[in-house]
């Protein structure tokens, strides 16, 4: 909640075929992204998990300084109820010049809202005290066709290898053949993003087998009922949310200012959950 010199307010970047999604935006993540060497003109999207300041004090900058660079594209906003009123409130309150930049601001609350050919984007509400939302990136199935196999069988780079891609059967020299017979399937990746909250129904169910999970973790095992307190999880419950959602690997954030080193916060999960890490400013991670 509080920026400490080592750690700058949440916010994380998905990249993933020329899409930039932004999960929430903490006071100087424009800065952040200029010192990661990412423009912000390339961001398409941004997800919003509620509108507690440390997780949107860097909006009204981040996209300022996009509609300066005249960002040519529609931004699309995603966030809990109360976002299109926030967003009206927050340009009332600077010299904003609207009609630089076009945003589209669509509130969710529950299930899919966003889908193309290779990923959707689904969400389920969580439990913090004010509307919070969790958020999945699901990369879709795709099937990958051998080419050995189809070179074998007289097939040629073109439409008919689209067919099969598809998972449609095609006819060569008047024999049938079948996807399987040339292709495999390569399962999609999942992201899970499990921002401020208790531990609940929902972040269990949002995480369900997670090829990875970024979860909150604001305090250790012994300042549990402060976590009650205050709605957050300790790093401990967030890794019973990866053991049980047979989780592949989790990645905590959103640590109390009162830890130096996340290594002790690192220590309180790996009782339960082995692969685990606590997220540094500029981590990178690839899937
Ligand atoms: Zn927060
Ligand atoms: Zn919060």
């Amino acid at each position: 909640m509080v920026p400490t010199k080592e750690r700058n307010h949440s916010s994380i970047l998905i990249s993933y075929k020329g899409n930039n999604m932004l999960v929430d935006c903490g006071e100087g993540t424009q800065r952040q992204l200029k010192i990661a060497g990412i423009s912000a003109s390339k961001i398409t999207k941004i997800l919003i998990t509620h509108w507690h300041g440390d997780h949107v004090l860097g909006l009204p900058g981040l996209i300022q300084t996009m509609a300066a660079s005249d960002y040519d594209k529609v931004l699309e906003v995603y966030g809990p109820n109360g976002t299109k009123e926030k967003f009206k409130h927050m340009f009332d309150a600077f010299e904003f010049d609207q009609n630089k930049m076009y945003i589209e601001i669509k509130e969710v609350r529950s299930g899919v809202f966003f889908e193309n050919d290779d990923f959707l984007l689904e969400t389920l509400p969580l439990e913090h005290g004010v509307e919070t939302l969790g958020y999945n990136f699901i990369e879709k199935d795709k099937r990958k066709i051998e080419m050995k196999k189809a070179k074998k069988l007289g097939l040629k780079e073109g439409p008919m290898l689209g067919k099969l891609q598809d998972g449609k059967s095609v006819v060569i020299e008047g024999k049938k053949i079948n996807p399987d017979e040339v292709s495999y399937i390569v399962g999609g990746k999942k992201i899970s993003f499990v921002s401020d909250t208790l531990p609940c129904k929902n972040a269990y169910k949002l995480s369900e087998n997670a090829d990875l999970l970024i979860s909150e973790a604001t305090y250790k095992s012994e300042l549990e009922e402060k976590g009650e307190a205050y709605n957050h999880m300790t790093a401990k419950q967030a890794a019973a949310i990866a053991n049980k959602s047979n989780v592949k690997e989790l990645i905590l954030t959103h640590i109390s200012a009162r830890y130096k080193d996340g290594k002790e916060v690192e220590e309180d999960a790996r009782d339960v959950f082995e692969n685990v890490r606590v997220a540094y400013d500029m981590m990178k991670v690839k899937l």
